[in-house]
């Protein structure tokens, strides 16, 4: 099982002169389900690209396993990211959606077949890997987005508001499915939301993030109980 350990320390970024993450500092568990919380341009993609690798920092240290990562490139990274908006490739069949990766890896075919029959098993879309992504509800191309992502057999998983194109109902079924999903895997998950239910009925711990800042990172009693300061008091308590 892939199980890693992820630790930001001081991590800092800019855009031009504008700081968006200021001297972030956390560590999240092997196989823990971490949710980072906060509101709509408080820095929550920003960060989690800087862990895939897409976004550089300018200072402070991110280490996977307690490795310095800092200058490896993506592809390199093993971690895998599932992006809001999915990123399907429109033209092809779900299937090769999820095959993608392994055959940029040169994996064979057997392992291909195997490989991806398996995880469509698993998120229950076996009978739809004929489909184009256009042919699928938003919940099943949130499930394609998903197995794409674990197939590789990534060491940590992140999530980017991945429910957040699903009407209500949906999203609190799959919010379910992909919590079961994370304990069957124990993968290290980073699940980033804006929905404070989301975040305290999911997550094994949080991070509360506001204008770059983490303002307190625990788990949903914990905050709940004994916010650190007016925001996650207002975040946490009433928000939404
Ligand atoms: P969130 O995901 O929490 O909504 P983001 O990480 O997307 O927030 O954005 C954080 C801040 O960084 C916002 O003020 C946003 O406008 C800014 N930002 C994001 N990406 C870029 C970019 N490529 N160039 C300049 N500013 C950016
Ligand atoms: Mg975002």
């Amino acid at each position: 099982m892939n199980q890693a350990s992820l630790e930001c320390r001081h991590i800092s970024l800019s855009y031009g002169t504008t700081p968006v993450l200021r001297d972030i500092d956390l560590r999240i568990e092997p196989g823990e389900f971490f949710a980072l919380l906060g509101p709509s341009g408080s820095g929550k993609s920003t960060l989690l690209r800087l862990i895939a690798g897409f976004n550089q920092h300018q200072s402070g240290e991110l280490l996977v396993d307690g490795q310095d990562i800092s200058g490896v490139p993506p592809h390199l990274r093993n971690i895998g990211m599932v992006f809001q908006n999915y990123a399907l490739w429109p033209h092809m069949t779900v299937w090769d959606n999820v095959a993608f990766g392994l055959v940029e890896r040169r994996e064979s075919r057997d392992a291909m077949r195997r490989k991806v029959g398996a995880v469509l098993d698993l998120v229950g879309l076996a009978q739809y890997a004929r489909r184009r992504p256009a042919q699928l509800s938003g919940g099943q191309q949130q499930r394609v987005a998903l197995a794409r992502t674990i197939v590789i057999e990534p060491r940590l998983l992140l999530l980017d508001e991945p429910l957040s194109n699903l009407d209500k109902q949906l999203r609190v079924q799959m919010r379910e499915e992909l919590k079961n999903l994370q304990r069957k895997l124990g993968l290290t998950t980073v699940f980033v939301t804006h929905d404070q239910e989301e975040a305290m009925t999911t997550a094994d711990r949080m991070a509360v993030l506001d204008k770059g800042i983490l303002q307190q990172v625990g788990t949903a009693a914990g905050l709940y109980d004994y916010p650190h300061n007016r925001f996650v008091a207002g975040f946490v308590g009433t928000a939404n």
